[in-house]
């Protein structure tokens, strides 16, 4: 280990507020009590399993094994939830834990501003070109309440996305009408196909990070 202080003694690393607190003790308990189940990956990078233990616990105090690869050097988290524990990690303290913006409204509000920059972006780099029609889809994966989309929609594009977090989802959907779906990005093809369409821009932002399985996600969305 690196040093004593990342062993996993349930300390976080910096002052959270309340709310994060709060969700945190509710995460660390789901684990305790193996509602939340763990796995053990080998190296994303060579596949072997040999490994030296870095840090025990994240910032949260909540464990979570990183190591380094004795075969090939890469950094890597270990021991990590399962896939389906992550799916209700998500769609349950997820946020609170992360971000701690109470209520969903400010929250939208930074996403909206996000998406003007995204816009902007794509826009100043000729990624938007002007044989982009009304149809073209503008797709997110991992939209939270789907912010980002309602400014490419306020720009005439149509729009779709997808998370595992319902909160925020139906935020979306019944406060500002988007079309929101549950699950990753497997849960859009059936959505694409009924359309016979394909998306035109597809938009992972601050999201790269959590998804599971990097290469089956490319590979997907090569499809
Ligand atoms: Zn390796």
């Amino acid at each position: 280990m690196l040093h004593t202080r990342f062993k996993n003694d349930g300390i976080a690393v910096y002052k959270m507020t309340a709310l994060q607190e709060a969700a945190r003790d509710a995460i660390a308990k789901k684990i305790a009590d193996n509602v939340y189940k763990m796995v053990e990956e080998s190296c994303p990078a060579c596949a072997e399993s040999e490994h030296v233990v870095l840090s025990q616990k994240d910032m949260y105090g909540l464990p979570m094994t990183v190591a380094v690869c004795e075969s090939c050097d890469f950094v890597y988290t270990q021991k990590r939830l399962t896939d389906k524990s992550l799916i209700d990690f998500y769609d349950g303290e997820y946020r609170q834990l992360d971000r701690a913006i109470p209520g969903i409204d400010p929250f939208y509000a930074l996403q909206k501003r996000k998406g003007e920059l995204l816009y902007d972006f794509l826009k100043e780099h000729d990624f938007l070109k002007k044989s982009l029609t009304e149809s073209d889809f503008i797709v997110e994966i991992g939209c939270g309440a789907g912010g980002i989309l309602h400014y490419f929609r306020d720009k005439g594009y149509s729009t779709v996305g997808c998370d595992f977090g319902s909160e925020y989802l139906n935020y979306g959907r019944e406060k500002h009408g988007l079309t929101l779906i549950d699950g990753g990005l497997v849960a859009l093809a059936p959505f694409f196909e009924t359309l016979n369409r394909k998306p035109a821009i597809v938009i992972y932002e601050q999201v790269l990070e959590h998804i599971f399985n990097l290469d089956e996600e490319l590979i997907e969305l090569k499809n």
